[in-house]
């Protein structure tokens, strides 16, 4: 996988020599103001989505993650490609981008590991 951060900057303005950007998302030319440049590429700031939950990209923060030709919020990858683990009390899977305790080597949901605490009393 990789990660690449998004820039917004200015485009290039009209009547100069170096002629309009094309959006890689749409194919259209970019007349707006601003443009998003990722993956050495130029977008608008509306076609430079999330595949997945369709967030815009230059908002989320300024980094995106790409695999397999697919562009991918944090929370996305994380959720798609990121690592899981296994909840020591429910056994159930903790997606990776959920909040984990960890006690020595173990990890637990955050809500089982509180009832743990609990049952221990
Ligand atoms: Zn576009
Ligand atoms: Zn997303
Ligand atoms: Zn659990």
């Amino acid at each position: 996988m990789m990660t690449m951060d998004v820039s917004k900057s200015e485009a290039a303005k009209p009547g100069s020599n170096t002629g309009q950007q094309e959006c890689a998302g749409c194919c259209k030319p970019i007349t707006e103001r601003f443009l998003l440049k990722a993956l050495d590429l130029y977008w608008h700031e509306d076609c430079l989505k999330c595949g997945c939950c369709d967030c815009r990209l230059g908002e989320v923060g300024s980094t995106l993650y790409t695999k397999a030709n697919l562009i991918l919020c944090k929370r996305d990858y994380l959720r798609l490609f990121g690592n899981t683990g296994y909840c020591a009390a429910c056994t159930k899977v903790i997606p990776a981008f959920e909040m984990v305790m960890r006690a020595r080597n173990n990890v637990y949901h955050l809500e089982c590991f509180a009832c743990q605490q609990c049952n221990h009393r």
